[in-house]
């Protein structure tokens, strides 16, 4: 093939696409969403909305505002784990783009999006800290009342969107 200007810029694009693997399937605020997961859910027309408010939410905590997900990747994961640095029994992780797991080992799929670890993954794309330093990884009450009494959704219909702070808590000092 005779190579010329034209079409080294098409294999370059062609090769970018390629290495990053799945393209999102909407975007929110510049950050690319993966829904890579049957949890119901991710799978209702208003999620993207949803979780617009959710992260709206995340990043006031966090003292951050979009430009922190931008060009981002936020991956929702079928099963109870993600791969995260060495460990493969993560429940999220954030290595400059955030992934979370959508369910739980015993119960299954959770309802809602606010009972994954997002929050916390939001935290880490706004301040870094990976070591928890920062006591805002023990104090999450503020957005627990914010995102407080919504509905959740199983393969049978609605449930009750139940949010424990401690799945987002990170003990401080630990990694
Ligand atoms: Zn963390």
């Amino acid at each position: 093939m005779r190579v010329n200007a034209s079409t080294i810029p098409f294999a370059t694009a062609l090769v970018a696409t390629l290495a990053c693997g799945t393209p999102p399937d909407f975007y929110v605020h510049g950050a690319g969403v993966i829904v890579d997961t049957d949890a119901p859910f991710a799978r209702r027309p208003d999620f993207p909305e949803r979780l617009e408010g959710v992260l709206s939410v995340a990043l006031d905590y966090w003292g951050g505002d979009w430009r922190h997900i931008q060009g981002r990747t936020i991956t929702f994961s079928a099963g109870p784990y993600v791969a995260c640095g060495g460990s493969d029994r993560a429940i999220g992780c954030f290595d400059g783009d955030v992934r979370v797991a959508t369910s739980e080992p015993v119960t299954g799929s959770l309802p809602c999006v606010e009972e994954t670890v997002l929050i916390h993954e939001i935290g880490h794309a706004v301040i870094g800290d990976r070591t928890h330093e920062d006591p805002r990884w023990m104090q999450f009450e503020p957005v627990e009342d914010a995102l407080d009494g919504r509905v959740g959704y199983t393969a049978d219909g609605e449930v009750a969107c139940l949010i424990y702070v401690s799945v987002w808590r990170h003990p401080l000092h630990a990694q």
